[in-house]
């Protein structure tokens, strides 16, 4: 604007052009997409607002947008800063005025319905041309939707950071007992109860960390839809029987009684055996863990035409009922219940829904309050009646152990190495141990392994990559186990692509290691000599 002001041609031509340039500043002032006000008062009494900046403030493009109007107008609108409504000498468009000065500020704009603009807003004195201020002008930018994902990131930033505070408490809690167990096991010398004694706490503790990284994994499986159900026609009643062994030890470690009360016929399910059992033993520990010692828990089934009702229920510290809406959800704890010693992430229950409805079933939470008790109702449709024949039911049964089996380890961590080493030579078995891809395959040329148990991360040569030569080199004279911490449905796949027979997850349990061992008995020429 200032050359259009100094413009000294006084003459008609330079006037016209002057006044044509002032309409076309005036119309861009009013079209640009940018807030803009204008005071042309000293006192600011009256001010303009442009298109954009009367639909910001959703007002019409003639109100007067005036903080200070005239005695008897209301301000159509307020501003604050940090929540704190601006006093009239320090609003912006006034002080830049009082102090002939520019204003730079953040404020926020507080509609009529309460709506907050969050905005930067610049403002300069208008001088004429005796140097006086006679007005002035006022800049926003609309910042509100950058500060709400700002706020939105610095909440989930918040909540990770609760997250991985309660995922290092969680973690150390059962690793306290496991380092006292062991020093205890130094110290106890022929003890043997002792030890024992101790031995059983590790177990404990250790099924409690293996708890926590299998629901940890379970949910990044379900947040990103990868967890894939393998169905199978089961009878409900051994998938509650699963449920009850699994949470045994917790059960009977907090002395609590424990009811299991089962139709007398077959329930049968198209289910998913592991992951159902998983739901409901969740149910049962949750139960066990929030009721007080010696209390009472009831996990029963109903059976009708179409589907099976399921009740878990405790006589423990129950459920707030402002809390039960949002029980399933994603890291939710009750603060009175997030310093008990068996705690967790948050994450159980929404794995138990999640498996629940996976199933086409649905799952309700009910407690009369703190002090009342809990149960969790479970729906599940029954498979269709017509061509109902049992797998066989998956009891687990103890396989008998074999002896002399060739079994190959690769692994890179010397003391898992050592350590599964040592359990399969304990448990009869003839074992080399090979730290990486290479070595791995160099042994079973010589060694000829019927089992090779390859972890996948290697140096030089990884898991993959050895299975394959592995199995070029003896066929299918070799049981190919991938044993790993990756257990995602994806990893599975790429280790059945290399050409794995199986994919055990770290830690895996003895029992699966007594049955690949079963497995090699079976196809040895010689039959195995009974222990
Ligand atoms: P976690 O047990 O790891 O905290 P869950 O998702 O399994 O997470 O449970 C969420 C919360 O629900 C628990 O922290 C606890 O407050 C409450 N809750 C779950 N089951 C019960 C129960 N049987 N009795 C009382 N409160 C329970």
């Amino acid at each position: 604007m200032a050359d259009l002001v100094h413009h000294d041609s006084t003459d008609a031509a330079s006037l016209d052009a002057l006044r044509a340039r002032l309409r076309d500043l005036e119309a861009l002032i009013a079209r640009v997409p940018i807030p803009i006000a204008i005071a042309r008062d000293p006192d600011c009494r009256d001010i303009s607002a442009n298109e954009a900046l009367a639909a910001l403030l959703r007002l019409p493009p003639s109100a007067n947008v005036s903080l200070t109007p005239p005695p008897g107008e209301q301000p159509p609108y307020r501003i604050q800063r940090n929540g704190v409504d601006i006093p009239a000498d320090e609003l912006p468009m006034q002080y830049a005025i009082a102090h002939r000065t520019s204003v730079r500020n953040q404020i926020e704009i507080v509609l009529m319905d309460g709506t907050v603009r969050y905005v930067q807003n610049d403002v300069e004195p208008l001088f004429d041309a005796r140097g006086e201020v006679y007005g002035c002008v006022s800049v926003v930018v609309d910042l509100t939707e950058r500060k709400l994902a700002e706020d939105a990131l610095r909440n989930a930033d918040r909540r990770k950071d609760e997250f991985l505070a309660t995922l290092s408490h969680e973690l150390r809690n059962p690793l306290a007992p496991i380092r006292n167990a062991l020093e205890i096991m130094r110290l106890a010398g022929g003890d043997t109860a002792l030890v024992e004694h101790a031995r059983a706490i590790m177990e404990r503790q250790l099924l409690q960390l293996v708890r926590i990284t299998d629901d940890l994994l379970d949910v990044s499986r379900i947040t990103q839809n990868k967890l894939d159900l393998r169905r199978e026609r089961i009878d409900l009643r051994t998938v509650l029987e699963g449920a009850v062994e699994a949470t045994r030890p917790l059960i009977d470690a907090e002395r609590h009684a424990l009811a299991l009360d089962l139709p007398a016929e077959p329930a049968w399910l198209d289910a998913d055996f592991t992951r159902l059992a998983q739901a409901f033993a969740n149910l049962l520990n949750n139960a066990a863990k929030y009721t007080e010692p010696g209390g009472r828990i009831r996990i029963g089934a109903v059976v009708n035409r179409a589907e099976a009702t399921i009740t878990v229920a405790d006589n423990g510290i129950g459920i707030p009922p402002a809390m039960l809406p949002s029980i399933f959800d994603m890291f939710m704890q009750f603060e009175g219940s997030r310093d008990r010693a068996q705690g967790g992430l948050g994450l159980g229950l929404t794995l138990v829904k999640r498996l629940v409805e996976l199933h086409g079933g649905t799952i309700q939470a009910h407690s009369d309050g703190p002090g009342h008790g809990s149960e969790f109702v479970v729906r599940l449709p029954l498979a269709a009646a017509d061509e109902v024949h049992a797998t066989s039911p998956r009891v687990r049964s103890k396989t008998k152990a074999h002896a002399g089996c060739r079994i190959l380890i690769a692994e890179d961590n010397p003391d898992a190495a050592e350590m599964l080493r040592i359990m399969l030579t304990v448990m009869g078995q003839e074992v080399r141990v090979a730290w990486d891809g290479i070595q791995a395959v160099a042994m079973a040329k010589t060694f000829e392994p019927q089992i090779a148990l390859l972890d996948i991360g290697m140096p030089r040569m990884d898991g993959y990559e050895a299975a394959r030569r592995i199995r070029a080199l003896l066929g299918t004279r070799v049981v190919l186990v991938a044993l790993t911490g990756w257990g995602q449905d994806e990893d599975i796949r790429r280790a059945r692509e290399a050409g794995f027979d199986r994919h055990l997850t770290k830690p895996a349990e003895p029992e699966a290691f007594e049955e690949l061992i079963a497995t090699c008995a079976v196809g040895d020429q010689t039959p195995p000599a009974e222990p």
